[in-house]
């Protein structure tokens, strides 16, 4: 295991611990209860008009877009309200290895109204393989799930998937690889017959690792799935 990196530079941590209500973008002092401040959280790139089943911008401003209607993705919802790129990606950079909980805290208590009013009966994270876990120690989709589930007290059921297969890391694979090297690596055996089910990532980018999720969950007769997840990337990214 490689050993955790520190992005912080010195200073930004002795003004921390001085005075540890500062934004955690710009260092401005904030309230004690807040993580980020104002202008950094609305400054976050969001998704313009996304389509409601692949969460890309729909430049047709319909609810689903001409792909989605054509080809149907396995779930019915996505919410990804925030752009993967630059600032968003050193955020979840920092979150999903240097276990900067606090990263998911600040963005789900700004982001948290997305996810409302799309009501399912519990939510569960895309498991690590249990030896990329030990390695990582820390599995940041389960701390996103763990905090949208506080936050819309819809129960968190962190069991019934898990990844039986240890792929290999999905960056820069093409498609085909990406859905190939995804094979058989999930196991859906459920706790309850749940019929209602959000999926919850950080970063959706093919879509592959949702699509393999799905179709166990299918199999099992949910009938209603969704992804849900804090950024989006771009297709051109
Ligand atoms: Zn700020
Ligand atoms: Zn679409």
């Amino acid at each position: 295991m490689s050993g955790r990196r520190i992005y912080f530079k010195p200073g930004q941590i002795i003004s921390r611990l001085l005075n540890p209500a500062l934004c955690l973008c710009c260092d401005i002092p904030i309230n004690a209860e807040d993580f980020m401040c104002e202008d950094c959280l609305e400054s976050l790139p969001r998704v313009g008009h996304p389509c409601s089943c692949c969460g890309l911008p729909n430049a047709s401003r319909a609810e689903v877009c001409a792909s989605c209607l054509l080809k149907p993705p396995r779930w019915h919802n996505m919410i990804a309200p925030l752009i993967y790129r630059a600032e968003t990606r050193r955020l979840i950079h920092d979150l999903k290895f240097n276990e900067q909980l606090y990263v998911a805290n600040a963005l789900l208590q700004h982001l948290a109204h997305c996810y409302r009013d799309h009501p399912v009966e519990v939510l569960m994270p895309v498991p690590l393989h249990p030896t990329r876990l030990l390695e990582r120690g820390f599995n940041q989709s389960a701390e996103i799930a763990a905090i949208l589930s506080r936050h819309l007290h819809i129960p968190l059921d962190r069991h019934s998937l898990k990844r039986i297969k240890a792929t290999d890391s999905q960056s820069g694979l093409s498609l085909n690889k990406r859905r190939k090297n995804l094979l058989k690596a999930f196991q859906y055996d459920p706790q309850e017959p749940y019929r209602s089910v959000a999926i919850i990532d950080d970063v959706i980018t093919s879509g592959s690792t949702m699509t393999e999720i799905c179709k166990q969950l299918q199999k099992a007769g949910v009938k209603h799935m969704e992804v849900w997840s804090l950024a989006r990337a771009l297709k051109q990214d």
